[in-house]
């Protein structure tokens, strides 16, 4: 017997829809460089995403087409979002940083016929243009006087474009399983892979990620969104700010400290997300302004972090400098991406402020309708203990079934897909990332967490950046060996190093060797690159093996 429910379908166009609706005059901020800021609301936003929606039609994009962004985090590449995926084409956006190599194959793989692109990016689209035969037009994301001289196909100007385009558009009923966007993965081996998003996974995650114990996101939150729109669909905060009606933050590519900050004082945000790396740039400048000044400055209650591994040290000193709650969150492209997100229990109230910092360390625990798992090599399902280490697996209705075009075997016949992280999973459900699969190191037979040694070595005052990753011993098979960057103008010994290290982790964890070097390698999306470093270190030996005696 069926229920007796209406069949609405889940689409991403009623969210703006709503926002437009019901916060119509709830701001969007988009920085626009050289403190040029724009500013509009939902209710605008909306007008301006009909324009769209009659601006590809009339490049003749029709439903299912892939059209591509090059784009950084403004209120056109918003227009986007909504106006291409509303009229049921497919907004593919590609992330400038990747490799020349890697962009050109996701255009071509994808299919994309069209590219709106940041006039920052044109020399990257004069290089890219000749390499991708079958788009038809390069639009810059620009007014007419600020036309790039470039020589590619069916080059255009957005806002010439927009000039003649209505405002009227009935969005189309799709069928909410319909391909709404897609996100390649940074791909640090191997070729990018495609990720299509659905409509219906799109507005349940966005629903999943605005819930109280998650992102918590409503109508009275200012966020700025310093997550790139290029990776992960800035971790769907485009389509949440919308749901809630809250005031969204478009901070551009100008992502220095003194910017962020500025940004989080003048527009009064209440939350913001992005990597790490974003938040110790932040953490940096703040760091030179007066203690009471910072707290009136900042007003926000918690920043999101995710994508890596955030240090102790960055949890600890938002509380110490704005009284904000660090929430790190775990997903990835295949998860659109959130899965986990770390709050509290009302059993953790009484906690101690260091052993908070503890439970911050978590990666957080699983939103409903995601399931999370850890198994070992031949497919058991290991124990939420705390302390088992398992390749986490993932299924759920936001959670990718298949790679565009492309077979894969990180599926099994349960839908649970092999994320390629290392895990720990507690009795809470809180979860905790120790390694990427092919990062971890086993010695003598058993595991070694590199992340956790990364986050012993980054504890030091005088460290700035550390990596570590494992090398072959003739005794232990493998051991491991901490690669660290110094903070400028700071200085500590390999010893004392390793007499710091030895108070976080278990001794026989310890780094055989410690190595300074200047800079570690680094991917598209700002993540620790280990495979030129393995393959830097490929002949080191340690001094602790006795091949070398
Ligand atoms: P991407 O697909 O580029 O978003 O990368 C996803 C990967 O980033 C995951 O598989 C993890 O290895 C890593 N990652 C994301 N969030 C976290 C986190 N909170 N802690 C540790 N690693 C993370």
């Amino acid at each position: 017997m069926n229920g007796l429910m209406q069949q609405r379908q889940l689409l991403i166009s009623d969210l703006i829809e709503h926002a437009a609706s019901n916060h119509g005059d709830q701001e969007i901020v988009s920085s626009l460089g050289d403190g040029n800021i724009h500013r509009y609301t939902w209710s605008a936003a909306r007008g301006r995403a009909k324009q769209v929606a009659n601006l590809v039609q009339s490049l003749g994009v029709a439903v299912g087409q892939r059209v591509a962004t090059l784009a950084s985090n403004t209120h056109r590449h918003l227009e986007l979002y909504y106006g291409v995926c509303g009229t049921g084409a497919v907004l593919t956006t590609v992330n400038p940083r990747l490799f020349t190599e890697q962009i050109v194959y996701i255009l071509n793989h994808s299919g994309s016929t069209h590219v709106f692109f940041d006039v920052s990016l044109a020399k990257l689209v004069a290089e890219i243009a000749p390499q991708c035969p079958n788009i038809k037009g390069f639009i810059a994301l620009c007014e007419a006087g600020q036309m790039p001289d470039l020589a590619v196909p069916g080059l255009a100007c957005y806002e010439s474009l927009m000039a003649g385009c209505s405002d009227l558009y009935a969005w189309p009923q799709l069928d909410e399983n319909s391909a709404s966007s897609m996100c390649y993965t940074s791909g640090t081996t191997g070729k990018p892979k495609g990720v299509l998003y659905s409509h219906r996974s799109t507005v349940l995650h966005a629903m999943a990620t605005c819930m109280a114990d998650s992102f918590a996101i409503s109508a009275r939150d200012s966020i700025l969104l310093i997550v790139p729109m290029f990776h992960v669909n800035g971790w769907g905060i485009p389509h949440s700010s919308a749901m809630a009606g809250a005031k969204l933050i478009l901070p551009g590519s100008q992502l220095s400290g003194e910017n962020v900050y500025s940004m989080l004082r003048d527009e009064k945000c209440t939350v913001s997300c992005g990597v790490p790396t974003v938040w110790l740039s932040l953490l940096e400048y703040a760091e030179n302004v007066d203690p009471d000044q910072r707290r009136r400055d900042i007003v926000a209650t918690r920043v999101l972090s995710g994508g890596s591994a955030a240090p102790r040290r960055i949890i600890e000193k938002f509380e110490q400098y704005f009284g904000v709650y660090l929430c790190q969150a775990w997903g990835m492209t295949e998860t659109s991406p959130v899965v986990t997100v770390n709050v509290p229990l009302s059993r953790h109230d009484n906690l101690t402020l260091d052993e908070r910092f503890d439970l911050q360390m978590l990666a957080g625990r699983p939103l409903p309708g995601t399931e999370i798992a850890i198994f070992d090599d031949e497919g058991n399902r290991l124990p939420h203990d705390g302390h088992t280490t398992g390749q986490l697996k993932v299924r759920g209705p936001w959670i990718a079934r298949a790679y565009y075009n492309r077979e894969d075997d990180a599926w099994d016949a349960n839908d649970w897909f092999a994320t390629g992280d290392m895990a720990t999973l507690n009795a809470d459900g809180y979860l905790k990332i120790t390694d990427r699969a092919k990062d971890v190191i086993k010695s003598g037979g058993e595991w070694i967490s590199s992340l956790d040694l990364e986050s012993a070595a980054l504890s030091h005052p005088a460290i700035e950046e550390a990596a570590v990753i494992g090398l072959r011993h003739s005794h232990w098979q493998e051991r491991p060996l901490l690669i660290a960057v110094k903070r400028n103008g700071m200085d500590v010994t390999a010893e004392a190093m390793l007499e710091h290290m030895r108070n976080h982790v278990a001794k026989w964890w310890l780094p055989d060797d410690v190595v300074f070097v200047d800079a570690l390698p680094h991917t598209a999306t700002g993540k620790l690159y280990k495979l030129p470093l393995r393959k830097q270190f490929e002949s080191f030996r340690f001094s602790t093996d006795v091949e070398n005696a």
